[in-house]
């Protein structure tokens, strides 16, 4: 390892394959994942980060993606993971559907939709724990969309209309928000949005603005480094995916699987949520968990080809590929 920390360059890997999958529905205002997969020594890694991400954004992606290529990930604790299913803001009865076909014991609930009444969250909420019965458990996000008062108003009502919420994911934008929030009610705060780099979940632990912190490999810059800031900030933690192909699902899975403590479901079931994968042996839940891998999964040369973009993505994912790596080694 040289001084930035990086293992292995482009000039190492054996292969680098751009990759479009279409989504089943749009997210993040695309509707095609694109990303570059990395063939390197110890397997495959991912580089995806989201169209939005500038280049130094991007940096810790890359890491992690290279972290895969050149060495193993930490040994697991556990085998198998609990997923969430995911209810978007879809009336009651399609909720109770979404859920009863998931296998998943908890689910996660979008609420606080642009254009939704309170009403509509209260009463997918309760669908949501009809389905899942007294044994479930059901989490709310609402994407930073509350100030602390109607936070403070809408979680009391929710976990009423739940019957007890597991917690309320990012109920306001800022870490001060989530922290007067938490203050107010007896319901767990987790903080996803507010977790971005490296440095955040402890600056949310410092605040005592969450119970819980949801991290993502990626950007926190690969598994190794992940779990060391997981466990210096000294939340439980809930992983959650980056919407990506089954090559890097799994580096998530690795930290899901390494984490000592594990308390909640991981937000990991999202491979569907894509049309196609590049692995033949795609990670999709059975009965609500996930396996964890040992290495990263092979992609199938043939879904590698039928996912290969125009040859002007493939350009511009090339461009960003290697701007990016300018940055990560010249740091
Ligand atoms: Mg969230």
């Amino acid at each position: 390892m040289d001084a930035t920390g990086v293992e292995i360059g482009l000039s190492d890997l054996d292969a680098v394959r751009v990759y479009g999958l279409p989504m089943r529905s749009r997210f993040r205002g695309i509707t095609v994942r694109y990303g570059v997969l990395l063939g390197g020594p110890a397997g495959w890694g991912e580089f995806c980060p989201f169209e939005d991400y500038d280049d130094a954004a991007s940096v810790p992606w890359l890491r992690a993606a290279l972290e895969a290529c050149a060495r193993p990930w930490p040994e697991p604790v556990r085998e198998s993971i609990p997923v969430n299913c995911t209810v978007p803001a879809v009336d009651a009865e399609r909720a109770r559907a979404i859920v009863s076909s998931s296998g998943c014991r908890t689910a996660k609930v979008k609420v606080a939709e642009p254009g939704q009444a309170p009403g509509e969250d209260v009463e997918r909420v309760a669908a949501v724990r009809d389905a899942l019965g007294p044994g479930g458990a059901v989490r709310v996000d609402a994407n930073a969309a509350w100030d602390v008062d109607t936070a403070v108003a809408r979680i009391r009502e929710l976990d009423r209309a739940a019957g007890g919420l597991e917690y309320a994911e990012q109920p306001c934008p800022t870490v001060d928000d989530l922290a007067a929030v938490r203050r107010r009610v007896d319901v767990r705060i987790a903080a996803d949005e507010s977790i971005r780099r490296a440095e955040d979940p402890m600056r949310v632990a410092v605040a005592d603005a969450a119970d819980v912190a949801v991290i993502k490999a990626t950007p926190l810059g690969g598994v190794h480094r992940a779990l060391r800031v997981a466990e210096a900030c000294g939340l439980p933690c809930v992983v959650s995916s980056a919407v990506e192909s089954s090559v890097g699902l799994a580096a998530q899975l690795a930290l899901a699987g390494a984490l000592p403590e594990l308390p909640f479901a991981c937000g990991l079931g999202t491979v569907q949520l894509l049309e196609g994968d590049v692995v033949a042996d795609s990670l999709v839940p059975v009965d609500g968990h996930l396996p964890v891998l040992r290495r990263p999964p092979q992609p199938d040369p043939a879904l590698v080809t039928a996912a290969t973009p125009p040859a002007e993505v493939q350009r511009r994912w090339l461009d960003r590929l290697h701007r990016v790596h300018a940055l990560l080694t010249t740091r």
